[in-house]
């Protein structure tokens, strides 16, 4: 058989060993309800109980200011539209032109009742800057949601700074930190952000679980109706294994974050200098400081679709614009906002490398791009 070569990490991440095992007693055996007073609910509660201790060490935030929920794009959602029950006379929200899908169409559905929406343009290499906040933030401004890292190009972008000029206007600010958590060290005392948005199968956790960081005191509307979990802010019956699988993967990515980065850093650099070496015309897009093993290239007069499908006839798995929008063939709304020079925007990939790709991978997937630019 075919080796298959995944490196499609920021799409999404293979599941932690470690974490599948301790999900499968909540799985099978302890499935009480955690809402329950009985003995049999004890181990799920004590579970969860744990999971968002563990998760709130990893970010700095309190337990009780970790809220899990279904996915980072509910996360999202939730803290946008929270301006339609908690703006007040605040009406407008400060975005930029490449978050996420979830925060874009979230705004795009609050503009659509009568709230405004101001998305700021990014450098060549993808960074909000600070001046353009500035001076475009108005005592109308409820929130400003700008994403930690950007998940086509991976450039990190300044939050705190950014945090700081919001809260100066009396504004709350939301970061979309899908991208970095479990990738880099993130602070929520350090960047002083009142939301955080993250999901687990972005760092080897389960798929159809996040959770959203809300600072102590910061008022939220509950976006689900219901039960009185989550302190309120998220009703619905708790998914008690991926709550503890999250965990798991998460503290374990966190342990070995240097190890992990110094690895990728450097499966990175050979990726680049083997393109160098065999002449290969293209250029390298984000910033110098991004998510590590994020390698978003534009290959001079070549279809990014066409590299794609050749790689994928070779075995190896890549992606073009973000994940969700891979059947869309038009130029990705983030490529179109950091603007390259037209002859390589088409010629665009996404190889996003993980902790579990080898050095093996890495030489195969350079390669296979050098022989298909080459032949
Ligand atoms: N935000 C960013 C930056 C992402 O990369 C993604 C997933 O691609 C999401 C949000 C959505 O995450 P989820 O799949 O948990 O809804």
């Amino acid at each position: 058989m075919k080796k298959m070569i995944y490196a499609d990490n920021a799409a999404t991440t293979e599941l932690d060993k470690a974490a599948l095992e301790a999900m499968m007693p909540f799985l099978s055996f302890e499935y009480g309800n955690c809402s329950q007073p009985y003995a049999f609910a004890r181990k799920p509660k004590q579970a969860i109980k744990q999971a968002r201790e563990v998760i709130a060490r990893c970010i700095n935030a309190e337990p009780e200011e970790i809220i899990f929920t279904s996915c980072a794009s509910e996360s999202n959602s939730h803290v946008i539209k929270s301006i339609i029950w908690n703006g007040g006379n605040r009406r407008s929200v400060i975005t930029s032109e490449i978050e996420h899908h979830a925060v874009l169409n979230s705004c795009e559905a609050i503009k659509k009742i009568g709230y405004s929406v101001t998305y700021l343009p990014v450098s060549s290499k993808g960074v909000v800057l600070e001046e353009s906040l500035k001076k475009i933030i108005t005592k109308d401004t409820y929130l400003v949601s700008i994403m930690l890292a950007n998940n086509e190009i991976g450039t990190i972008e300044p939050i705190k700074e950014l945090a700081y000029i919001a809260h100066s206007n009396g504004a709350l600010f939301h970061t979309d930190a899908v991208q970095a958590v479990g990738h880099i060290p993130v602070d929520v005392k350090e960047l002083d952000v009142d939301f955080l948005s993250a999901s687990a199968h972005k760092f080897n956790g389960p798929k159809g679980i996040g959770f959203l960081y809300v600072k102590k005191g910061t008022a939220l509307y509950s976006l689900i109706s219901g039960g009185s979990q989550e302190f309120g802010f998220r009703a619905g019956t708790e998914n008690v294994a991926s709550i503890v699988g999250m965990a798991v993967a998460l503290k374990n990515n966190c342990d070995k974050m240097n190890e992990n980065r110094m690895k990728l850093v450097e499966l990175e650099n050979e990726v680049i200098s083997s393109l160098k070496a065999a002449d290969i015309d293209f250029i390298r897009n984000g910033a110098e400081n991004h998510i590590p093993g994020n390698i978003n290239l534009s290959f001079r007069d070549w279809e990014g679709e066409t590299l794609l499908h050749r790689l994928d006839l070779m075995g190896i798995s890549v992606s073009t614009g973000s994940a969700c929008d891979s059947v869309n063939t038009q130029l990705s709304h983030v490529i179109r906002a950091i603007e390259p020079p037209k002859e390589y925007a088409n010629g665009t990939i996404r190889i996003s490398l993980g902790k579990n790709n080898t050095q093996e991978d890495i030489q195969d997937i350079s390669k296979a791009l050098i022989k298909i630019i080459k032949d």
